[in-house]
């Protein structure tokens, strides 16, 4: 059977609070894609998550949160952790901090880790779902692990609608790109995954970003898997000269099958980027992809891009 597509009416929140109350899947729109929400907390629930997605064990989960309170509950704050914290949430950024000793975070969700990931999201839908339900609710991409992000509901229905108890439908997603995750435990903040907001925002307030090398005997990021986000068609990026039976996702002034901002806007790119994916990849089965510059929002895409190319 699948899951009823809902309004997000104060009862179908109340509704969406109860399922996961008794250890069931919501889908639920955030600022950057959808989510799968579980209680972060529930054991089985986690299980059932990671099941639904193919999610591979070793990759940690995010903990959402309604607020800092509730974030102080599960994680330790640096002074500058707390004030990225303060500059950004609610908003798209995850912060890796260590993990409170009165976390009630499930060590599935963790991977075991010692460290938590926390994010604040900003969308209205998961606030009031978060503040309802008044506990930290896991939610990773309400997507098969390693394809595309959904960015509506519709989306999480063809992908996902059997696996789930609802979809909570908000409409679009505003920004179409993940969070930022930063590793703030340490001197300096770590970039673990570019995303929604720039690394020139995280520096406004932190300065001195880096960039860790992902390693494989000891990956910072464990989920940071190069293969992801992939279309069934062949990608191929930086093109300027595509092929005849090419589908191309172009960027700025250039002839395209769809564009992801004509007029060459990294924000408006970023919003379109997984929704254009996924009409291209119905029609073809081979998607050549326009230059898009590496600054500001166009370091997340890139990323995005370059895994959902790689095979
Ligand atoms: P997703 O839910 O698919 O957006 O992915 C969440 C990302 O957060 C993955 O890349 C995880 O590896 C990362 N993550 C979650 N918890 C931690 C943690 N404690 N330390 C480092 N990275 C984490
Ligand atoms: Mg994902």
């Amino acid at each position: 059977m699948t899951a009823p597509i809902l309004q997000p009416t104060p009862e179908n929140i109340a509704k969406a609070a109860n399922i996961l109350r008794a250890g069931g899947l919501v889908a639920m729109p955030t600022e950057t894609v959808y989510g799968l929400a579980a209680d972060a907390t529930n054991a089985q629930a986690i299980v059932r998550l990671y099941e639904a997605k193919g999610r591979p064990r070793f990759n940690p989960l995010i903990a959402h949160v309604a607020d800092m309170e509730m974030a102080r509950k599960q994680g330790v704050f640096s002074k500058q952790a707390a004030a990225l914290a303060q500059a950004f949430w609610p908003g798209p950024l995850t912060l890796v901090v260590d993990l409170e000793g009165t976390s009630t975070v499930s060590d599935i969700a963790r991977a075991g880790l010692n460290s938590i990931a926390l994010r604040c999201p900003a969308h209205g839908v998961a606030r009031a779902l978060l503040t309802v339900f008044g506990g930290p609710l896991v939610a990773p991409s309400a997507n098969p692990s390693g394809k595309i992000s959904p960015t509506r509901a519709d989306h999480v229905a063809n992908d996902m609608g059997e696996r789930v108890d609802l979809i909570l439908d908000g409409g679009p997603c505003e920004s179409g790109v993940e969070s930022t995750i930063i590793d703030a435990r340490g001197h300096h903040p770590a970039l673990l995954r570019p995303g929604s907001l720039s690394a020139a925002e995280i520096e406004a307030i932190w300065p001195g970003l880096v960039r860790p090398e992902n390693n494989a005997d000891a990956p910072v990021s464990p989920g940071q898997l190069l293969r992801h986000y992939a279309p069934k068609a062949r990608l191929r990026l930086n093109v300027t000269a595509p092929d005849a039976d090419e589908a191309v996702l172009g960027f700025g002034p250039v002839k395209a099958t769809l564009n992801l901002s004509p007029s060459g806007n990294l924000a408006e790119a970023a919003s379109n980027l997984f929704f254009m994916l996924r009409q291209l990849d119905q029609t073809h089965s081979r998607i050549a992809v326009s230059p898009i510059p590496e600054d500001g929002l166009g370091e997340a895409i890139n990323d995005r891009l370059i895994r959902a190319a790689s095979r």
